[in-house]
This record gives structure tokens, C-alpha cells and sequence, in this order.
């Protein structure tokens, strides 16, 4: 038997079906279907993993579910002519903690084809503190560049900017040379954190919250977007001709409230970005570049390390916008 957070439903007394998520003894009848059987060691809390165990709906799509969209572990069995044990691996998203059982447990057994190997220069740790918060940060800056993005182009907005997503494409822009301006609720708490990492211009998250007017004064060679709905909307109305906006993710809401005109007045080009189905050649390339550009001291310095039991309680910080960075579940703590 191993522990394991598992998502699952129960009817409440007034016959409403109520989604639950509870730590857990399981057995091994308990793993999903594959080829690769891992000893996990790592896990963590992405917006996602928050939704899952706070019993919203939206994330988990069969009941009973063991929660986490991401794995770091060691490989103990494998069908996979890839694999061998003690092969330590990493997996993000491709339906794990959504449709597959996933990685908030000590075991796991998944599809060997959407593992990547831990790249030299990272610790099991530091993958798991990239996660896949991280990845999606690095396939937004893959995207820009492969639209022609450099840092001569201008300056690069990025909201969510404290949060995961959004801390991780701080550093690796700034990294790269780009100026980055970093759009946040909690510029007077995390200022210093947020330049820590790269950011040389803090803008308040209320300037772009509410819907304006189609197109503005242009502002952005580039936007890295965790936030969506009207702060999306006023970034591609603010984004310079030619521009390029990543959109990542949904923190303000999944709505859109638009028009055409920043694409056909400006040029701009809105790239979405999805890390859960990537194919596997853009994870390889991803994870290596991650390894090998993430200043190491920024990350430690943007991770808190948790206990397995310890998730629940970071789940509900990470719902109510009061977790900053990255966290790591250790799930053998
Ligand atoms: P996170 O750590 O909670 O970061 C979200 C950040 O958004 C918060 O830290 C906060 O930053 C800002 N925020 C929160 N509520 C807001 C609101 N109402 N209005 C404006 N800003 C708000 O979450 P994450 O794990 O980085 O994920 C960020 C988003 O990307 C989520 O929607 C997630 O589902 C999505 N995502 C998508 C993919 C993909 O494959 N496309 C992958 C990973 C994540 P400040 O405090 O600095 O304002």
C-alpha cells in the first residue's frame, strides 16, 4: 500500500454530489494503466492541483482520482524499451490528476511515450520546483522567440507575475536579456521579490483589470498572460505593432472580451499555449533548456518545499491568490 490524495465524490444530505479529496492508504490496483512504474518522490500545487482539492470542478474528470498534474521520481519497472529502473524521470500534465492518476502519491504507473529523462544540472527537486508551472513558462518564451521576439523588440509584460507561471518567465526572460515588466496584485508585499527575479518595472494589477477600449497606447513588444479575461483583453489592446501574446492561462477568468482589431489594426499575434498535450520532441527541448538557462539561486529562491499532508492547506493559499512562486510537494515527507 502507498499514500496517495485521491479526488472523489460523495452525495451531501441535501442529494447534491459534492466533489472530496482526502490523503489516503492505497494499493496497487490503485495505478492507472502503462508501461512505467515510478517510486515518486515529487509532486506540486499548480492552480490546477488547487482546483482539484478544493472540490472545484473543471480539472478532475473521473472519480476516484489520485490528484497532481506533475511527477519527478525514479522509474522501478518498465515495459518501455526507453526506460530502465532507476531512470529518474519527470511527466507534466498529459492527463495526469485529470483523467489519469497522478502524481500527489508515493507510486505511480504512467505512459512511458510522455516522460522526460531529469536533465543533467537539475536535482529531482529543483524539476519538481519547475513543474508544470515552469514548463508552460518555457514553452511561452519558446513561443515568442519563435515568433521573432528578442530583446531589442522592446519590453515584455507579464501578469500573474508572482504566481507560478508567472515568477518562472520573469527569470527566464530576464535571463535572456529582455526588460521585463512584471503586472501584480501584490506589489507592495512582493516588490522586492519580483525584481529579485528580473523585473525592472512593477505595474499594478488594477491598470489593466477592467475592459477598455479596443486598442490603446501601444506599450508591449511581447505578453506572457497567466490572467485572461479583461487583463488579457487590455494586453493585446496595449501590445506594439507586430507584437505577440502568449496566453497561458485563466486567473482572472476564461472569457475574452475583445474585438478584432488589435489583429487586424496592429498585427499582433495571439499564441496559445498548452502544456498538457505538448508532444514529446518540445518537452525534450523545454526541459533542456530549462536545465540549462533557469538561474538555479532564483528558483531555490522563488520554492517552498511541503509535506504530502501538507498539500490541502497550500491548495486553498494558492485558490485565494496568497501563494507567491513555486510549490514542492515532497511526497515521502
Ligand atoms: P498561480 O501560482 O496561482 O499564479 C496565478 C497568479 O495570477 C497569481 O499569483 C496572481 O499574481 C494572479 N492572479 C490571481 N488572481 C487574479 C485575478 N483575479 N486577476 C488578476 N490576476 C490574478 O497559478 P499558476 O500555476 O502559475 O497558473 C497560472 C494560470 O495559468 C492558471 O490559470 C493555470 O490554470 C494556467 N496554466 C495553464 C497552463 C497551460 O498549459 N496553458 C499550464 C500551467 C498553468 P499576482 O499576485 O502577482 O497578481
Amino acid at each position: 500500500q502507498f499514500r496517495a490524495i485521491v479526488v472523489d465524490t460523495e452525495t451531501d444530505a441535501a442529494g447534491v454530489i459534492q466533489q472530496t479529496a482526502g490523503l489516503h492508504l492505497v494499493d496497487d490496483d490503485s495505478l492507472a494503466p502503462g508501461d512505467v512504474t515510478i517510486d515518486v518522490q515529487f509532486s506540486s500545487i499548480n492552480y490546477k492541483d488547487g482546483l482539484a482539492l478544493c472540490g472545484k470542478p473543471g480539472v478532475v474528470r473521473v472519480w476516484p482520482l489520485i490528484a497532481g498534474i506533475d511527477i519527478v521520481g525514479v522509474v522501478t519497472g518498465s515495459t518501455d524499451p526507453r526506460w530502465s529502473a532507476g531512470d529518474t524521470v519527470i511527466q507534466n500534465g498529459a492527463g495526469l490528476g485529470e483523467r489519469l492518476n497522478g502524481g500527489l502519491a508515493e507510486r505511480a504507473r504512467v505512459d512511458g511515450a510522455s516522460l522526460v529523462r531529469l536533465p543533467d544540472g537539475l536535482t529531482a527537486q529543483q524539476a519538481a520546483a519547475i513543474g508544470t508551472a515552469g514548463f508552460t513558462a518555457m514553452l511561452a518564451v519558446m513561443t515568442l522567440e519563435r515568433q521573432g521576439v528578442t530583446p531589442a523588440s522592446g519590453p515584455v509584460l507579464v501578469t500573474g507575475a508572482a504566481g507560478g507561471v508567472g515568477s518562472v518567465a520573469i527569470s527566464l526572460l530576464a535571463g535572456r536579456g529582455f526588460e521585463v515588466h512584471a503586472l501584480t496584485g501584490r506589489r507592495a508585499q512582493l516588490g522586492d521579490y519580483l525584481r529579485g527575479l528580473g523585473a525592472t518595472h512593477l505595474v499594478d494589477r488594477a491598470e489593466l483589470a477592467t475592459v477598455g477600449k479596443p486598442l490603446q497606447t501601444q506599450r508591449w513588444a511581447a505578453v506572457v498572460d497567466s490572467v485572461g479575461s479583461a487583463t488579457l483583453a487590455n494586453a493585446l489592446a496595449q501590445t506594439n505593432y507586430g507584437g505577440v501574446v502568449a496566453a497561458c492561462g485563466l486567473a482572472q477568468g476564461a472569457d475574452l472580451p475583445t474585438t478584432v482589431m488589435p489583429f487586424i489594426l496592429r498585427a499582433v499575434t495571439l499564441a496559445g499555449i498548452n502544456s498538457v498535450d505538448a508532444p514529446l520532441a518540445l518537452r525534450e527541448e523545454a526541459w533542456q533548456r530549462l536545465a540549462r538557462e533557469l538561474d538555479i539561486s532564483q528558483l531555490e529562491a522563488l520554492t517552498t518545499v511541503i509535506a504530502l499532508d501538507e498539500a490541502f492547506d497550500a491548495a486553498e493559499r494558492i485558490l485565494a491568490g496568497g501563494v507567491h512562486g513555486r510549490t514542492v510537494v515532497d511526497v515521502r515527507a
